[in-house]
């Protein structure tokens, strides 16, 4: 079994790990995402100091935030592109760890990694077609289209689609900067904090948020699950830690669909149609590997 390395690159934190799955990993480092200089340095002193260890690292995988470049052909693959995040616009990620390190490196989404994950070990290992989303600091979706990883113009966006909103419902304005209360301005852990003037973890599981994010996570599922007809759908990230909104988000989503998609996965089965990560908080790190795993 070759020793692969995962690199999860979040906005605030990375992780770095060496092993070969879910049941042997060898190490992990976490380290706050600084300077892209100072933040990659760690990274590689993290690899090379377990290549002492262990022996040689085959393969290296990066799941990263975004927008990134997805693209082996493409003058900027392995470089994220268009981030307001401080010194992170147009920054080469792969460059500078194959350069340092000397292997194959993979690189895609997060979420892209994640789903791979999620398939290689996993919630999705007996599917080909499903979505992994992610709700925390933003909402992301990774994915997989008859068992290869979706990117076609770039890589999907599916935290940015627009939703019906009811004003007189729900007065809040959203908070995407780009497009105010698109799924991501409405939904993700910043806005319900926003809305209700409390940090959404602190919410009770009775308050009346809980209700509402189901009702955008259902209307955003109906849209999915009309255009990508996904087998299943990953539901993963900081608010989802909540357990009551999966019961809330099956049901809604069942009625909102109104009838129209016939499939015993949805009508019969719908708990095993929307449902956790199956590697739960570390989809991000195994899904970096399993992106070093498909680059060797
Ligand atoms: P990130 O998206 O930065 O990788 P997370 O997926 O942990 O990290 O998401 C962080 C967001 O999720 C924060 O906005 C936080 O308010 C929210 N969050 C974290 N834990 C919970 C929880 N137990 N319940 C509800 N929201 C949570
Ligand atoms: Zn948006």
């Amino acid at each position: 079994m070759s020793l692969i390395g995962g690199i999860e690159a979040g906005g605030t934190k990375f992780v770095c790990a060496v092993g070969s799955g879910p049941n042997d990993i060898r190490a992990e480092h976490r380290f706050p995402t600084t300077t892209p200089e100072e933040t990659l340095a760690q990274a590689i002193a993290f690899f090379q100091a377990q290549e002492g260890e262990h022996g040689r690292i085959a393969a290296i995988g990066i799941a990263a935030f975004g927008p990134l470049d997805p693209n082996p052909a493409s003058p900027t693959f392995g470089y994220i592109t268009t981030t307001p995040k401080p010194g992170w616009a147009n920054a080469d990620v792969v460059g500078v760890i194959k350069t340092a390190l000397g292997v194959p490196v993979g690189f895609d989404t997060d979420v892209n990694g994640a789903a791979l994950g999620e398939h290689r070990w996993g919630a999705a290992q007996d599917v080909d077609t499903f979505i992994y989303l992610t709700i925390g600091t933003g909402v992301g979706g990774g994915v997989m289209v008859n068992g290869r990883l979706l990117h076609g113009l770039i890589h999907p966006e599916l935290g940015h689609i627009s939703l019906p909103h009811d004003w007189a419902q729900d007065p809040y304005k959203g908070r995407c900067p780009y497009h105010g209360d698109c799924l991501e301005g409405m939904a993700a852990g910043p806005a319900i904090g926003e809305r209700w003037g409390q940090p959404a973890f602190e919410l009770p599981a009775d308050h009346p948020a809980w209700e509402l994010e189901a009702h955008y996570l259902a209307l955003a599922l109906r849209s999915y699950i009309c255009t990508l007809s996904p087998q299943r759908i990953i539901m993963g990230g900081g608010v989802m830690e909540q357990p009551q909104l999966f019961p809330l988000l099956r049901q809604k989503t069942i009625d909102y669909l109104a009838g129209y998609v016939q499939s015993p996965a949805i009508l019969e089965r719908i708990d095993s149609y929307i449902v956790p990560p199956g590697l739960g908080n570390q989809a991000g790190v195994l899904g970096a590997m399993a992106l070093g795993m498909a680059a060797l």
